[in-house]
């Protein structure tokens, strides 16, 4: 094993459990980057959340930046959200039936949101891409869909695919069981390339339904794209008749109310919405001009359906924490406040000669331990780097700071990451940068 320059936290319990979950799932988790298999360690088990902090089996405090993979703007177990889902919960679990809770939630939404007229809940991010992309291919009558290497868009099948080496490829499926014929009807480009995004649609013409991209690519790293390439995107799409779908399950409600399409002021043909739009319960969006939205069933011939969709539970989880969201000032200050955290961990690293970027958009940060000036290419990311990141994680859970177990994984700050608590954590960064380096 790697030294370390603290002493490893006690791990007893969390491993006893992860013996124990190794048996009933695979690989010990639910969701696979849960594992720690890239980082020091078994995976920690989680018992508690509140504000800023969770505390593990064995009892260890961290002050949390992956904040459930980025659902959690407002922290844990916010008072607010937790009383509005304790309330809605004195009335029963589900009804499969339209509820007064769906309305609230969309018109808090639409209210506040000037890119889309409709929406369709369902209930993960996933799924509201899926939807997305069927009601994009029934829309249009085409069926092949264009995405950008390094994004990812939940675990549909059509879009499990990732580019080869050439400029232009049919995708490789990523994922054993996703038949190449579905692969085959994805096309796959590089982010920030509009030759290649040109030549795709001169040799498809014609055929493709929908191009799809997280508008802040953030699953890959942190690839922030240039607004330019983004307008060009649109354009492109508008001349071809395609339907450009932003798929904003993390920047969405995270970058502004707006998300990207506000922040970037571009207008897409549909969006899609998770993580935040739940408030921590299982939510996912989709949603589009009344008139695409019109093709969706009952109203049109795109079928999509959900048992739990709209499930009261989680539409209250959401209407209290959107709520919050909607005052005025809220992304201002937690922008600012993240903005600042970056800036003194990118200005102390950049004072002692290490090779880390802090690239940062909004309240959405990513540690990549390189020089480069900017990142905007999955290909441009240099995958040993991640040797640094692995030393770079065990001394932040070594020192009580919790991010994700992934150097390709991006952080969130939160609103109820206080002045202090963030001071704290910007020593045990630097401490933990000194050693790394
Ligand atoms: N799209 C993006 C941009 C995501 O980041 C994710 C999940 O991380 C998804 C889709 C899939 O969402 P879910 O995990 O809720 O299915």
């Amino acid at each position: 094993a790697h030294p370390t320059s603290k002493p490893d936290i006690s791990r007893e319990k969390s491993a006893e459990l992860y013996e124990k979950a190794k048996a009933y799932f695979p690989g010990g988790v639910n969701s696979p980057v849960r594992a720690f298999k890239s980082v020091y360690g078994t995976p920690l088990f989680i018992q508690k959340g509140d504000g800023c902090r969770i505390w593990d089996a064995d009892g260890n405090g961290f002050i949390d930046f992956c904040c459930s993979w980025g659902p959690l703007i407002l922290g844990h177990n916010h008072p607010h959200v937790r009383e509005k889902v304790t309330e809605t919960m004195q009335n029963g679990m589900s009804f499969g039936a339209p509820t007064a809770l769906e309305n609230e939630l969309a018109e808090l939404i639409l209210k506040h949101n000037k890119y889309i007229q409709k929406l369709r809940f369902v209930s993960s991010g996933t799924e509201a891409v899926m939807s997305a992309i069927r009601l994009a291919r029934g829309y249009t009558k085409r069926d092949k869909i264009l995405k950008f290497e390094g994004c990812y868009h939940g675990h549909v099948d059509s879009l499990l695919v990732k580019a080869g080496s050439g400029l232009v490829t049919f995708g490789e499926t990523s994922s054993a069981g996703v038949p190449k014929s579905f692969a085959d009807e994805t096309i796959v480009v590089p982010l920030n390339d509009r030759e290649a995004l040109k030549l795709a649609f001169e040799e498809f013409k014609d055929q493709i339904a929908a191009v799809i991209i997280e508008p802040v690519p953030a699953n890959n790293g942190l690839l922030l794209q240039e607004k330019e390439f983004l307008k060009y995107l649109r354009e492109i799409c508008t001349v071809n008749k395609a339907l450009l779908i932003f798929d904003e399950v993390i920047s969405g409600f995270r970058l502004g109310f707006e998300g990207a399409s506000g922040f970037y002021q571009i207008k897409p043909d549909i969006i899609t919405y998770g993580k935040i739009i739940g408030g921590g319960l299982p939510v996912g969006a989709y949603g589009s001009s009344a008139e695409i939205m019109s093709n969706i069933s009952p109203e049109g011939s795109v079928y999509q359906a959900g048992t739990l969709s709209g499930n009261p539970v989680a539409m209250s989880a959401g209407i209290a924490q959107l709520s919050e969201l909607a005052k005025p000032g809220f992304y201002e200050e937690l922008n600012a406040k993240a903005a600042a955290f970056a800036n003194a961990i990118q200005q102390y690293a950049t004072e002692k000669g290490f090779k880390l970027k802090v690239f940062h958009v909004g309240s959405i940060f990513w540690f990549a331990f390189t020089d480069q000036e900017s990142i905007r290419r999955a290909d441009e990311i240099d995958a040993s780097s991640m040797e640094k990141f692995k030393l770079f994680h065990r001394e932040l859970l070594n020192r009580g700071i919790y991010i994700g177990p992934s150097g390709y994984e991006v952080g969130f700050v939160s609103s109820v990451h206080t002045k202090d608590d963030l001071e704290k954590a910007k020593l045990a960064i630097f401490e933990s940068l000194d050693f790394v380096f």
